[in-house]
C-alpha cells in the first residue's frame, strides 16, 4: 500500500489553507467535504511527488482555489507539468515560493525552505516548502518530505523556536536529523503514513527520538485522521485522531497542550 499527505488549517467558515492534496482525488475530496471546505484561498504544494500532488483534482471539485504555490524545483517533470496543466485547466494560478510571511485570517506563518538558489541536498524532498505557522495560539512546523540535508541547512538558517506541533518530515522516515528535533522539542508530533506501506513508515527509531523528547505521537496509519482544535472557550488545544470515516466516528484519543487556543488545525492523510 502506499501512503500521501494533504493537511487543512481552518481559516473560518468554509475557507481554509491546505497544504498538499494526497494522492487520491476522492480521499482529499471527501475530506474537505467533511470539513466543510468550499474555499481555499491558498494551496501549498511542498513538492511534487504524486503522493502529495495527485490528488489536485479532487480538491479542486467543486472549490474556489485563489491561488497555488509551489516548490521552486520541477522534479518529477512530469508531475510539476501535470500539476500547471490540472491548475490551467481550473483557471487557478501557480506561483512560486519564496521565503517570507504570509497570512490568511487568523493564520500567519512563515515560508522558511527552499532558500534561492539551488537546493541542499537536490532531490524533489529536499526542496519541500517548509512552514512555520501560528494559529489558534499554537506553532505548528510544517517539514513535507525534508530530508537530512535540507533539514541541517534549515537548522542553521532559520530563527526555529520550540514548537507545539511538528509534522514530522517525509512521513516519520528514519532520516530525521537530531538536532533539529533536540530544538523543536515538539510536544505533539503528526506523522501521516499509510497502513502497512511498503516503505516501513514511521521508522522505530524516529518514534523512539520524538518521544524521548517529549513529544505524544499521532500516526495516521493507526489513528486515522488526526484533528488539532483548540476550543475558543476553553484554555488548551486538543488533540483528536479518529479512523477516518465519512461519519467522522471511530476510535478517538485526546492529548491535550497549553496555551491559549482560538482556532483550529486539521490533518489527513
Ligand atoms: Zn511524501
Amino acid at each position: 500500500m502506499g501512503q500521501g499527505e494533504a493537511l487543512v488549517l481552518t481559516a473560518g467558515g468554509d475557507r481554509a489553507l491546505v497544504v498538499d492534496a494526497g494522492p487520491e482525488p476522492e480521499a482529499v475530496d471527501r475530506c474537505l467535504r467533511s470539513l466543510g471546505v468550499r474555499r481555499i484561498p491558498l494551496l501549498v504544494l511542498t513538492h511534487f511527488h504524486a503522493d502529495h500532488v495527485a490528488g489536485l483534482p479532487g480538491l479542486l471539485r467543486g472549490r474556489s482555489v485563489g491561488a497555488i504555490e509551489t516548490t521552486t524545483l520541477d522534479e518529477p517533470p512530469d508531475q510539476a507539468a501535470f500539476v500547471r496543466r490540472t491548475a490551467a485547466a481550473a483557471g487557478v494560478r501557480v506561483l512560486r515560493t519564496a521565503p517570507g510571511p504570509r497570512r490568511l485570517g487568523a493564520i500567519a506563518w512563515e515560508v522558511l525552505w527552499p532558500l534561492p538558489g539551488p537546493v541542499a541536498g537536490g532531490g524533489a524532498n529536499d526542496a519541500s516548502v517548509t512552514m512555520l505557522v501560528r494559529t489558534g495560539g499554537l506553532t505548528v512546523l510544517l517539514l513535507g518530505d525534508l530530508e537530512p540535508p535540507a533539514q541541517q541547512r534549515l537548522a542553521m538558517s532559520a530563527e526555529l523556536p520550540p514548537v507545539d506541533i511538528l509534522k514530522v518530515a517525509h512521513h516519520g522516515s528514519a532520516y530525521q536529523d537530531p538536532g533539529l528535533l533536540a530544538r523543536l522539542r515538539p510536544r505533539i508530533a503528526l506523522i501521516s503514513c499509510g497502513a502497512d506501506n511498503d516503505y516501513g513508515h514511521p521508522a522505530p527509531r524516529t518514534l523512539a527520538a520524538l518521544r524521548a523528547g517529549g513529544a505524544v505521537v499521532l500516526r495516521t496509519d493507526t489513528d486515522g485522521t488526526i484533528a488539532v482544535t483548540g476550543p475558543p472557550s476553553r484554555p488548551g488545544a486538543a488533540v483528536t485522531a479518529g479512523r477516518a470515516s465519512p461519519a467522522g466516528s471511530g476510535g478517538r484519543r485526546r492529548a491535550h497542550g497549553r496555551g491559549n487556543a482560538s482556532g483550529s488545525w486539521r490533518c489527513r492523510c
